[in-house]
């Protein structure tokens, strides 16, 4: 009578190890046929019981009952998440999304694309200096991406941003992130300090060093009292974080931006060299970004005072940064997908 009490206590957990690794609905009904069925071993000791006087079959009868309606609990439970994964299964295959299929041998697994680190690494160092994350939309409408950064209709900087157009609606693919300092202030007032970090677009060919569509990282810093060397330690500290290097140095030239007043073209020392490389073309200096202090209008767009407030800005192509950063001679790897190439990192 003990053994067949032991017996069934065995089986029972026979089948709950058993059904953990059961995932289709056949092998639901094989498990079922292995301790249900004619010959099933739960079947089998179930018809032993008639063997037994009244008394042993008073105490093992329930005992046997019980592991009988726990089993077949076991596999209708089985069968009916089965039945659901697949029909969410099927649900994805017919959205176009294949949850079934399988990855050939030898295929290594994807990593993080280079350029996803790296924009992370810089937003990193942002942070930590006290900015904000901003983000905006890439579809824009004139009025943030030209005329709120002071730049009005037939403004000859338009020709220097040539756009992609959309023909419905008059939206444009924004020319730069400069878009979003306007949201952002919209959004979050000012003092303001943040730095976003996306794709821009330009109508022009793309070479070696120029591509339609590349990557901005723009800073923006709105406060009381904003000087020029705020902006100037604040670009350096970020280079000089971004390429590891204590001893990097800024210089800076005019430019000419519109949403900038002055202007200010910035130039790191070269990082690879002490008397000139072919990267720095022998000056030993980077053109690499453009900075400024923000221009009264562009405060004045967003309704702020710009005699109560100041502000700085710069603006950054990341693949410039990058290529410098893994010295890479050709802007289009970034966005060709070629294997090969992102392997290296
Ligand atoms: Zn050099």
């Amino acid at each position: 009578m003990r053994e067949l009490i032991d017996k069934a206590k065995v089986i029972a957990l026979e089948l709950k190890q058993a059904a953990e690794k059961v995932v289709t609905i056949k092998e639901v009904d094989d498990l079922r046929v292995q301790f249900m069925g004619r010959e099933g071993c739960l079947t089998l000791l179930i018809k032993e019981l008639k063997d037994l006087d009244s008394l042993a079959k008073r105490e093992v009868g329930p005992v046997l009952n019980q592991i009988r309606v726990d089993a077949t609990e076991i596999f209708r439970r089985l069968k009916e998440d089965i039945e659901k994964r697949e029909a969410e299964a099927a649900n994805m295959r017919e959205k176009g999304f294949d949850v079934s299929a399988y990855q050939p041998k030898g295929r290594p697994d994807g990593t993080r694309h280079i350029y996803s680190k790296f924009i992370e690494d810089i937003e990193d160092i942002f942070m930590s200096m006290g900015f904000s994350i901003f983000d905006g939309p890439e579809v824009e409408t004139d009025f943030y991406n030209f005329q709120a950064l002071n730049i009005p209709q037939n403004h000859p900087a338009r020709d220097m941003q040539d756009t992609f157009w959309f023909e419905k609606d008059k939206k444009l693919l924004r020319t730069h992130t400069s878009n979003v300092q306007i949201h952002a202030m919209q959004k979050y007032g000012v003092p303001i300090a943040g730095v976003c970090t996306g794709r821009v677009y330009r109508y022009e060919a793309t070479d070696a060093t120029h591509d339609c569509m590349f990557t901005q990282c723009e800073g923006l810093l709105v406060d009381k009292n904003v000087s020029i060397s705020q902006l100037l330690g604040t670009v350096k500290k970020f280079l000089q974080r971004l390429f590891d290097s204590k001893k990097l140095k800024i210089r800076v030239r005019p430019g000419f931006f519109p949403f900038v007043e002055p202007g200010l073209e910035v130039d790191m020392s070269c990082v690879f060299c002490k008397d000139g490389c072919s990267v720095c073309k022998k000056t030993t200096w980077i053109e690499l970004m453009g900075a400024g202090l923000v221009h009264p209008n562009v405060l004045r767009a967003v309704k702020v005072d710009p005699e109560v407030y100041s502000g700085f800005a710069f603006g950054v192509g990341i693949e410039r940064l990058a290529m410098l950063r893994y010295g890479i001679d050709d802007i289009r790897l970034f966005h060709s997908g070629r294997v090969k190439f992102l392997q290296q990192f």
